[in-house]
């Protein structure tokens, strides 16, 4: 059946893959954006596609369209670019949970909210379950992001607690590919740009600290298999490729798949960078029947071909 699909955050990395699968599968995609992080480069293949529409909206203020689905992913996700408007990325969450969640109570529409690896902080239970409550700081730099995505998951239960919205929150863990924007500043996207300009490699720390990479095609698959749930599934349910990483293996795998000659190089580590990461989707494989399919090699391989195109290297 084809529904009537609102994508929040539709221009942005994750976002845009996402819109784009939602087409193929005959769906109807209003893709809203208010390109703070986001790019019409990332959409621009879809513009002409009869049923998208591209909305230029802030996610702060209220909005109201017809959809029978809501995918809420509009939030900066890089740290550098969460963390440029603290208060702004707070609103972004907090409002934005209450916009899109009113939306889904006026609609009986279901929504899912784009949570976060994060909401577990620097986590003293490895790998993360569901049931770990986490270790943020309050009052950290990392604060507005994670404490933002905290209080928009308490937003979703109480939704569906009080009103019984049909929520679905996906707590995604680091996720790549192409559409990454080449200053956005995460790791994957900084490494292969670092290494295709013959530039060196910034290692926060001294790289021993662990994360895991989901690669995108992968993530949107589970994000669509989780909406697709019965109502009774609500989550937070972990989304994620649970293959760990030290970021001194990710720099060496990006020097090999690259044959680039950049040379590593140790930076401070940023303050409550969190030390281990790796998701438990024992979940994600009983409730959705996934697991990512995708190995860091491979899906580096394609990324470090995207980011050569779109470079001209
Ligand atoms: P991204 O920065 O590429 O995309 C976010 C999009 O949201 C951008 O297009 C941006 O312009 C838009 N946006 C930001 N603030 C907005 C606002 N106030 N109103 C409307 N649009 C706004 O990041 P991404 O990696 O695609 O992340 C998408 C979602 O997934 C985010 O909610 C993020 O927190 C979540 N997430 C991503 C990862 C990851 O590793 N990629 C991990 C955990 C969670
Ligand atoms: N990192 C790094 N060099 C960079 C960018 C990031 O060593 O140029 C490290 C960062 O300190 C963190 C890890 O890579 O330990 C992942 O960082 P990212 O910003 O991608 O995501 P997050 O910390 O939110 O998982």
């Amino acid at each position: 059946m084809k529904k009537r699909i609102l994508v929040t955050g539709g221009a942005g990395f994750v976002g845009s893959h996402l819109c784009e699968t939602l087409l193929e599968k005959g769906h109807e995609v209003f893709c809203l954006d208010n390109f703070f992080t986001g790019q019409k480069q990332n959409i621009i293949h879809l513009l002409d596609h009869p049923y998208f529409e591209l909305i230029r909206h802030d996610i702060t203020m209220p909005f109201f369209i017809e959809a029978d689905e809501i995918y809420n992913l509009a939030c900066p996700a890089s740290p550098i670019h969460y963390q440029y408007n603290g208060i702004k990325t707070i609103k972004t969450s907090v409002m934005g949970a209450i916009n899109m969640l009113g939306l889904a109570k006026r609609l009986n529409a279901k929504v899912l909210q784009a949570s976060t690896s994060e909401v577990y902080g620097d986590p003293e239970v490895h790998p993360q379950p569901e049931s770990y409550w986490g270790n943020v700081n309050p009052i950290g730099p990392r604060a507005c992001y994670d404490e933002g995505k905290r209080c928009a998951e308490a937003l979703f239960v109480n939704y569906h607690r009080q009103n019984r919205v049909k929520i679905k929150i996906a707590r995604i863990f680091n996720t790549y590919g192409p559409r990454m924007h080449p200053n956005d500043g995460r790791v994957v996207s900084n490494f292969i740009v670092q290494a295709l300009k013959g530039e060196d490699i910034t290692i926060f720390g001294n790289g021993t600290q662990t994360r895991s990479f989901c690669f995108v095609d992968d993530m949107v698959k589970a994000l669509i298999a989780l909406m697709e749930t019965p109502d009774t599934v609500t989550g937070p349910i972990n989304l994620g490729n649970p293959g760990e990483f030290t970021m001194l293996e990710l720099a060496e795998a990006v020097l090999r798949l690259t044959g680039s000659r950049s040379k590593i190089v140790y930076m401070p580590l940023p303050q409550d960078d969190p030390m281990q990461r790796q998701p438990d989707i024992s979940l994600a494989r009983k409730t959705l029947g996934w697991q990512p399919e995708v190995q860091l090699e491979q899906g580096l391989k394609q990324t470090i071909g995207y980011f050569k195109n779109i470079l001209n290297l």
